[in-house]
């Protein structure tokens, strides 16, 4: 029991198991008044679609474990807060959702290599140089070399010019100058004409990729 006195009508950092599917999760703040339980999620950031999703299945993991759903349920932001809503066929739709998404996981992981869904998180990817399907996703992006900051990319060395730097052919048949100080040469594999590169963590300037002391450059 969760409640098991009058005086306990708050709980924090509640972490709850489902009966039946393999899933947990931390419910930020919980409590009782006359009308049931409650709960409310805090974020420190901007608000996001998934942040919804999150409340519902901690209200999944509450009729799991207690038989009832809360009353209330609210995501709450450093300026405002949302309420959520939540009825018995909301979270029956939740709980068939994610059945769904557990089983073709589970089917997924029994291939081997498991089948790969790149998106944006790959970006965080310690392996992604190894990742075909990863590079696909990104030649598919033609913005990913425009955004700023640090970018990964493939191309082909179509012409070398002088110590700091060559020209490499895109996916998408643009050409881009790739460029390199003196003591980062230094450290670089010999790079001919005609070789494909994959480039992790590469610098975006203006016009051109910076490889910097930190960027990791693959021969395939
Ligand atoms: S880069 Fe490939 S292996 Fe890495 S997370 Fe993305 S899809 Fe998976």
């Amino acid at each position: 029991m969760i409640f098991n006195n009058d005086t306990n009508k708050v709980i924090t950092e509640l972490t709850l198991e489902h009966k039946e599917l393999p899933f947990s999760g931390i419910i930020d703040f919980i409590w009782f008044d006359d009308e049931g339980i409650k709960i409310s999620d805090f974020k420190s950031g901007a608000y996001k679609h998934d942040h919804k999703d999150q409340v519902l299945m901690y209200a999944l993991l509450l009729k799991s474990n207690l038989q009832c759903l809360p009353k209330e349920a609210f995501i709450v932001y450093p300026d405002r807060s949302e309420r959520v809503e939540i009825d018995e066929k909301i979270v029956k739709n939740v709980f068939f959702d994610l059945q769904d998404k557990i089983f073709t996981a589970k089917r997924e992981l029994k291939s081997v290599p498991a089948k790969t869904s790149p998106n944006e998180n790959c970006q965080y990817c310690p392996v992604r140089q190894l990742c075909d399907q990863y590079w696909v996703y990104l030649s598919n992006d033609p913005q990913q070399v425009k955004k700023p900051g640090a970018v990964d990319l493939e191309v082909e060395v179509t012409g070398i010019h002088s110590n700091h730097g060559f020209v490499g052919r895109r996916s998408d048949c643009d050409n881009l100058k790739v460029v390199y100080e003196t003591n980062v040469a230094k450290g670089l594999p010999l790079i001919t004409c005609g070789e494909r590169l994959r480039i992790i963590g590469g610098k975006q300037l203006a016009n051109e990729i910076e490889i910097m002391p930190w960027t990791e450059v693959f021969h395939l």
